[in-house]
């Protein structure tokens, strides 16, 4: 027997449990561009001569993303899109989700700026992999990547920098810092400020559950790398997603709650904990809170 859709008679391809509503292919797909536009309406407002870049990796939150903004604000002559992509230089990985993207942005008529860290920062993820580390792979790779992120949305002007970060990301991330009591990065997920030097970050897809992502993309046929990074695997926060996912099916709207909870407690938490200082980092002079910014200390420049 097929399950029909809540709101019509066509056969449901999902059952949002959090909702308890069944939706066909139209349906589901109307309510994830109509959270996303909800979203981009509430939190970030889009202003006249906009220049948003996304960031764009080819796997499937950020394609989304960029499908999505393109579709919602890629008709108006006064905004213009730009996909940033950086090649971390993973073999074996990044290679092909980089023409994963590159077929993406010309499907969609999008500029495509492509930077790697090799010729920004002047080694491979791979080559610092390799080396004696401190920390996790996805420690450097996550500032380092920022950084290439920040500086060439700067260099093309852009007022907005769209990332991929869907619901399970965020309710990840609310949750991991809650355990490990770090407030301070929990009141860096909160909406930033402008804030000179940096780009304004925006994450439309943050209502959106994961999984709903992925079936986005795929309904839409969109070009999508879903594999994953060699590297991949913080333990805790792989702990952090099973643990959420079981709580979601026993308890839906669990991580919707985590957010809510979240933004409304953002708002109390910043005037507590307002922003460090900004500043420049006296190497390399990017805008940074310390002396030193993080991409420096990675690279053992400081
Ligand atoms: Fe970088 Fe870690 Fe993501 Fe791999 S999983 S691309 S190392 S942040």
């Amino acid at each position: 027997m097929t399950i029909k859709c809540k709101k019509c008679n066509h056969e449901a391809v999902i059952f949002q449990k959090y909702s308890g509503m069944h939706l066909c292919k139209k349906h589901f797909v109307e309510d994830v561009e109509r959270k996303i536009k909800l979203t981009i309406r509430k939190e970030y407002s889009i202003r006249k001569n906009d220049v948003i870049a996304v960031a764009l990796s080819g796997g499937k939150d950020s394609s989304v993303a960029l499908y999505i903004v393109h579709k919602i604000l890629g008709n108006r002559p006064d905004i213009e899109i730009v996909a940033i992509s950086v090649d971390e230089g993973i073999n074996g990985y990044r290679p092909h989700s980089l023409e994963v993207a590159k077929s993406l942005t010309k499907i969609l008529g999008v500029r495509h700026i492509i930077k790697s860290f090799k010729e920004v920062h002047g080694v491979t993820m791979d080559e610092l992999a390799a080396t004696d580390r401190e920390k996790g792979a996805c420690s450097y790779c996550g500032v380092l990547r920022k950084n290439i992120l920040n500086r060439t949305a700067l260099e093309i002007g852009a007022t907005k920098l769209v990332t991929g970060h869907n619901l399970d990301d965020e309710a990840q991330t609310i949750l991991l810092n809650h355990l490990r009591g770090d407030v301070e990065r929990l009141v860096r997920l909160a909406p930033p400020a402008a804030i000179e030097g940096l780009v304004l970050r925006a994450k439309p897809l943050r209502n959106i559950p994961e999984k709903e992502v992925a079936l986005y993309a795929i309904i839409n046929s969109l070009p999508v790398d879903f594999s994953e990074c060699p590297y991949a695997g913080e333990a805790l926060r792989g702990e952090i997603r099973e643990l959420l996912n079981n709580f979601e099916a026993k308890h839906p709207g669990t991580k919707y709650s985590l957010l809510r909870g979240f933004d409304k407690l953002a708002g109390a938490l910043i005037k507590e904990m307002p922003p460090a200082k900004i500043g420049k980092c006296r190497i390399c002079g990017e805008t940074c809170t310390e002396d030193v910014c993080q991409t420096c200390k990675l690279l053992g420049r400081a």
